[in-house]
């Protein structure tokens, strides 16, 4: 007897609703309007490129919780400043910028880092330079609530802070510096352990045909040292794409993620012929061994359109949510995935 078995790829995941179908658009947190937007944006007509490029731009426009786009995360010396990257999976180029100053649309940067020129990662003054040239404006990112952040930052002596075993010069600096808690417990200490309330969106977008790009973008770490740049403009940390297998995008604490590569770790299980949701885990898992508490996530997935979800399990973080939308679904979707 002859048997038939339905036309659909069958996903291996912890998530329930993980189906595989395309087009698809993934990313961190639940920043819907960001999902719905590369999902317009590919519908009518736009590349992969184009989606991630706009569902991205989407929350640097509505500052996705503070923590995407301008008016978020002052650094020490209460300016915001931006980091974001996007990958195309069909040539693996990237464009990248990181500590940017002044310009609102930085993964509009970003594209027009990998686009316009031939470097991947551009920083600092010199990248909102590069920008300005390109036709970006130049605007304040700080705003009313960023400039009031600060300011109770600074009358709380400068607490919490990223510095360790440094006594500064009170003289010169605002101090004295008491050793930094992960950015999970900082967080904690800001009251702001909301995960409605952070973080960078991680986009993934997988059109018809398997074409795959990914990107991210973020103002970082509240209170980080000028200059800091996080794991999220960097290629293989913050998001990776390669269209003959998927992609993956991460969120969380930076400064530890980025030592371990984890969305290259991850497309790198799925090209192995690993699950979505099982590359996530091990990329998870891969730094949680070494740093138990530390704060991060990760979405991955594969060109047969299957994904998944991942997420460090801590007290106060038990479930991670994410956004899908895909070609079953009539808008945009929130899942969560259980931290492990
Ligand atoms: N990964 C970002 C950074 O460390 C922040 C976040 O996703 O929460 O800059």
């Amino acid at each position: 007897m002859k048997v038939i078995l339905p036309a659909v790829v069958i996903c291996f995941s912890l998530i329930p609703a993980c189906s595989a179908v395309l087009p698809l658009v993934i990313n961190t947190w639940p920043f819907k309007d960001a999902t719905a937007k590369a999902w317009s944006t590919l519908h009518s007509g736009g590349s992969v490129l184009d989606a991630v490029e706009k569902g991205c731009t989407q929350c640097e426009i509505q500052q996705c919780d503070g923590s995407v786009g301008y008016g978020g995360s002052p650094d020490e010396t209460g300016e915001t400043t931006l980091d974001a990257m996007i990958m195309n999976g069909d040539t693996m180029e990237v464009g990248a910028v990181g500590d940017l100053r002044r310009i609102k649309n930085a993964i509009g940067v970003a594209r027009t880092v990998m686009e316009r020129s031939k470097h991947t990662f551009l920083v600092g003054e010199s990248a909102s330079v590069f920008a300005e040239n390109m036709g970006f404006s130049a605007e304040d990112l700080s705003t009313n609530q960023s400039r009031n952040i600060f300011s109770k930052w600074l009358n709380e002596n400068c607490q919490p802070n990223f510095r360790q075993r440094v006594s500064p010069d009170p003289t010169k600096s605002c101090g004295p510096y008491k050793p930094s808690a992960t950015l999970l417990e900082q967080r904690r200490r800001d009251q702001t352990i909301d995960i409605h309330g952070h973080d960078t969106i991680g986009m993934i977008v997988i059109n018809q045909a398997g074409q795959v790009a990914a990107g991210t973008s973020t103002n970082g770490a509240r209170h980080k040292v000028p200059g800091r740049v996080g794991d999220s403009p960097i290629a293989g940390a913050g998001a990776y794409a390669d269209s003959t297998v998927g992609g993956a995008a991460a969120t969380g604490d930076g400064d530890i993620m980025m030592r371990f590569l984890p969305s290259y770790l991850a497309v790198e299980q799925m090209r192995a012929g690993i699950d979505p949701s099982t590359a996530c885990r091990t990329a998870i898992t891969r730094i949680k061994k070494y740093f138990p508490g530390f704060f991060g996530a990760i979405v991955c997935a594969n060109t047969t359109g299957s994904y998944g979800a991942a997420c460090n399990k801590l007290p106060e973080f038990s479930k991670f949510p994410f956004m899908v939308f895909n070609k079953n679904s009539n808008g945009p979707i929130k899942e969560t995935v259980d931290c492990i």
